[in-house]
């Protein structure tokens, strides 16, 4: 797994909120992560690139290019942040975990902190699922963030664009600055939602 520095949005349950900033100390450069990577071929399958936001890194295609050259398959980690860049690097994807907030109304500006947050989102889903590489979308979930109607509105979302392989991450407070719980995290209809998708799971935190 790659860590990439830098994210625009401000979820509030975020826990990796070191990996915000665009630039901070003790970063590893990436020529050190390639020759890690030569010296593992073989070993390892794939390399994933996870952050923060990795499509905010100008360098992150150039990156990608170079593990697939030495064999790698490569994953990908995002939240449809900047849609134009999203599409760029999926032809050098295999797989796309694919983060998804809230439905994409004003309901993710709420939990991104971020205007026209759901239509960048949105637009990267819509290319994702165009693009034929295989993908999961998922969210992280807590009542306290979002409500178990917005949930239920999110999955309608994302069955009317025909997601397939869908995740319901439960939140884990571990790294989280900015949100305490209370009570339970995932306590929705689960049944309910995973009628909605040919592959439903729960992740418990
Ligand atoms: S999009 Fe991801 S990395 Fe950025 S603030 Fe939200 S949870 Fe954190």
């Amino acid at each position: 797994m790659v860590y990439c520095q830098g994210c625009p949005w401000r979820c509030r349950y975020c826990h990796n909120p070191h990996l915000l900033p665009r630039r901070a100390a003790g970063g590893i450069a990436w020529s050190e992560v390639l020759e890690f990577l030569r010296r593992r071929r073989g070993l390892l399958d794939a390399v994933v690139f996870s952050g923060g936001e990795p499509t905010a890194q100008p360098g992150l295609d150039r990156a990608m290019r170079e593990a697939r050259a030495l064999g790698y398959r490569i994953g990908l980690h995002s939240a449809g942040i900047y849609p134009r860049r999203f599409a760029e690097v999926l032809p050098l994807v295999d797989w796309v975990g694919f983060d998804v907030k809230a439905p994409f109304d004003a309901t993710y500006e709420r939990v991104t902190g971020v205007r026209a947050s759901g239509a960048a989102a949105l637009e990267s889903g819509r290319r994702l699922l165009a693009s034929g590489v295989d993908y999961e979308f998922r969210t992280t979930w807590h009542a306290g963030f979002l409500s178990t109607a917005e949930l239920e509105r999110l999955t309608q979302n994302l069955h009317e664009l025909g997601v397939r392989r869908y995740a319901l991450q439960e939140f884990r407070a571990r790294g989280c600055l900015a949100f305490r719980p209370e009570g339970n995290a995932v306590a929705a209809d689960l049944d309910a939602l995973a009628r909605r998708f040919p592959q439903f799971c729960v992740r418990r935190a």
